[in-house]
């Protein structure tokens, strides 16, 4: 048996990095203090913010909630509401949504459920049916990454938020930053930084609080803090997920040489920072014409794959003609998305 190194009580966790080992109270304290450091050190929160969390059900996005709510007695005037995007997976997100649910009643979070179904227009499982038999390039992933973050902005700017923090970890950002930097995308590694603000008024500011905190870490304060069931509980589209073959390659690399995913993550700070000083690429956020959230285009990518399934609505596919005949750049978008094979 471990001891922790700071009582003694009996270790739930060896940080290999450190040598430290922690009981269940010191681990939670540990997770904590580094999640609030991470949050001070990148300016995250200020009293007075009224954050909307991305909840999935999942170990992550319940830690954060867990995390949020406890921060609250210590940020003066902090709000928190979850948002929970139900992808209509089937047989997936049944499983997790009364998670988030039980989770809410129990501790009086408010919290909002958005389908895809609502606010794309279709469910997950549907936009793949229709992508196969329209012939369209995407993978699942792509189209759930794209229109998650086009269901949370959306319902950001319908309650108001001022901050909308999701529960990206260390190990999420140091897999996307090496996805990145395969295809070759610098425009989207520029856009991996902890906090992403503007003065733009539709540009709620995006935090990542868990930046810093590896994977293993999230999953264990959810499972200690008893927030999810110590079941596996997987996407059926993952096989088709390139992050899932990076994941395990990073994870190889973390076993044999600790302390690699911090150096990965180390980088990636590097090279923002590099690309704030010298503006390698401009980076300038517009509003999509369409739908109103930021884009860094004059239509958002979860716009393009809207029209591409035949999804707008009859106002949208007026305004998206228009624009096809005005601007020779949202011509090439559809061009671009229709050739243009990412991985996700
Ligand atoms: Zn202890
Ligand atoms: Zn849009």
């Amino acid at each position: 048996m471990v001891k922790c190194s700071f009582c003694d009580r009996q270790a739930v966790y060896v940080n290999r990095i450190s040598g430290l080992a922690y009981c269940r109270i010191h681990f939670i304290e540990y997770f904590e203090r580094k999640a609030r450091k991470t949050i001070r050190k990148y300016n995250m929160l200020n009293p007075g913010d009224h954050v909307v969390v991305g909840v999935s059900g999942g170990k992550d996005s319940m830690a954060l909630l867990h995390f949020l709510l406890k921060l609250k007695k210590k940020i003066p005037g902090l709000e928190v509401t979850a948002v929970l995007v139900d992808e209509g997976i089937k047989g997936y997100r049944e499983k997790t949504i009364p998670t988030l649910v039980n989770y809410a009643e129990k501790h009086s979070v408010k919290y909002i459920i958005a389908s895809f179904k609502d606010y794309i227009g279709a469910t997950l499982d549907e936009i793949v049916q229709k992508s196969f038999e329209l012939k369209l390039p995407y993978m699942p992933c792509s189209y759930c990454g794209v229109f998650r973050r086009h269901v949370l902005n959306t319902v950001a700017r319908e309650v108001g938020a001022t901050v909308l923090a999701t529960a990206h970890n260390l190990d999420d950002m140091v897999q996307t930053y090496l996805m990145n930097l395969i295809n070759n995308s610098w425009d989207r590694i520029l856009s991996l930084a902890p906090v992403r603000s503007s003065s733009e008024e539709y540009i709620v500011k995006r935090i990542k609080p868990f930046y810093e905190i590896p994977e293993k870490e999230t999953a264990l304060y959810a499972l200690l803090n008893g927030l999810i069931q110590p079941e596996f509980n997987q996407c059926p589209y993952v096989k088709y997920n390139v992050r899932f073959t990076i994941r395990k390659l990073v994870n190889e690399l973390e076993d044999k040489y600790p302390g690699s995913k911090y150096g990965l993550l180390r980088s990636l700070l590097e090279l923002i920072e590099l690309q704030n000083k010298v503006e390698l690429v401009e980076k300038k956020f517009m509003q999509c014409a369409i739908c109103g959230n930021p884009s860094s285009h004059p239509v958002c990518r979860g716009c393009v794959f809207r029209a591409q399934l035949g999804l707008l609505k009859n106002e949208e596919k007026l305004k998206l003609d228009v624009l096809l005949r005005e601007n020779p750049d949202v011509a090439k978008l559809f061009k671009q998305s229709g050739s243009g094979k990412q991985l996700q």
